[in-house]
C-alpha cells in the first residue's frame, strides 16, 4: 500500500485538540484531587495525548506505561492481547488511570482492565482520546472522553497507519481508495 499525506483528511485540529485536552484535564484534576494517582498510559499511539493530558492535569501523581499488542495488525483489532511492556510500578490500592488514543472495538482496554483489575487498585478509570462507539463489539466504560467519532480509520496526534503519521500534530481521516 503507498502511504500518503494527501489521502488524510483534517478532522481534528491541533487548537480543537487542545482545548478538549484542557477541559479533560482540569475534570481529572478535581476528581482525583488529594488521591494516590497513576496515570498508565498505553504505548505506542498515546504519547502525545498523554503527554498533553498529564500537563493539563495540574495534580501531582506518578506516570507509568504499558505496551500491550494485538495480533493480528493492520485495520483491525483481533481481540488477542500480549503485554509487551508491563507497568514499573504496583497499582495495589491505589487509583489507576488508564489513558487510551482510541476506544474502536473495546477488546483491547477490556483485556487490560481486566489485567489491571487483578492487581486490586483502589479505583479503575479509562480515558480515551477517541471514541468510535458504533464500532463496539465489548461494553468497556471509558469516563473521560475527547471526542466520540463516526466510524472512520484515523490516523495522527500518535495513531498510525502501519507505523507511520503518529507525529501530525492533528487527526485526521486515512482514505485508502
Ligand atoms: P480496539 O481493541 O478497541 O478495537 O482497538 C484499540 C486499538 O486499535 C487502538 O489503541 C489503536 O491502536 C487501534 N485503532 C482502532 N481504531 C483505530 C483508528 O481509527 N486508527 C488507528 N490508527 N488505530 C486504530
Amino acid at each position: 500500500m503507498t502511504m500518503s499525506r494527501s489521502r488524510i483528511y483534517p478532522l481534528l485540529t491541533q487548537e480543537q485538540l487542545q482545548k478538549r485536552i484542557q477541559e479533560l484535564g482540569a475534570q481529572i484534576a478535581k476528581d482525583y484531587a488529594n488521591k494516590d494517582m497513576v496515570m498508565i498510559g498505553l504505548l505506542n499511539g498515546v504519547y502525545p495525548f498523554f503527554a498533553d493530558l498529564a500537563r493539563s492535569t495540574d495534580l501531582d501523581f506518578e506516570v507509568s506505561f504499558m505496551r500491550v499488542a494485538s495480533y493480528g495488525g493492520g485495520m483491525e483489532s483481533t481481540g488477542e492481547v500480549k503485554v509487551i511492556q508491563d507497568l514499573d510500578s504496583s497499582i495495589r490500592g491505589r487509583h489507576a488511570l488508564i489513558v487510551e488514543d482510541i476506544v474502536d472495538t473495546g477488546l483491547t482496554l477490556d483485556k487490560v482492565r481486566k489485567i489491571l483489575l487483578d492487581r486490586e487498585p483502589a479505583s479503575l478509570r479509562v480515558a480515551a482520546l477517541l471514541d468510535k462507539p458504533s464500532r463496539r463489539r465489548v461494553e468497556v466504560p471509558v469516563d473521560y472522553v475527547g471526542f466520540s467519532i463516526e466510524d472512520h480509520f484515523v490516523v495522527g496526534y500518535g495513531l498510525d497507519l502501519d507505523g507511520k503519521f503518529r507525529n501530525l500534530p492533528y487527526v485526521g481521516i486515512y482514505n485508502p481508495a
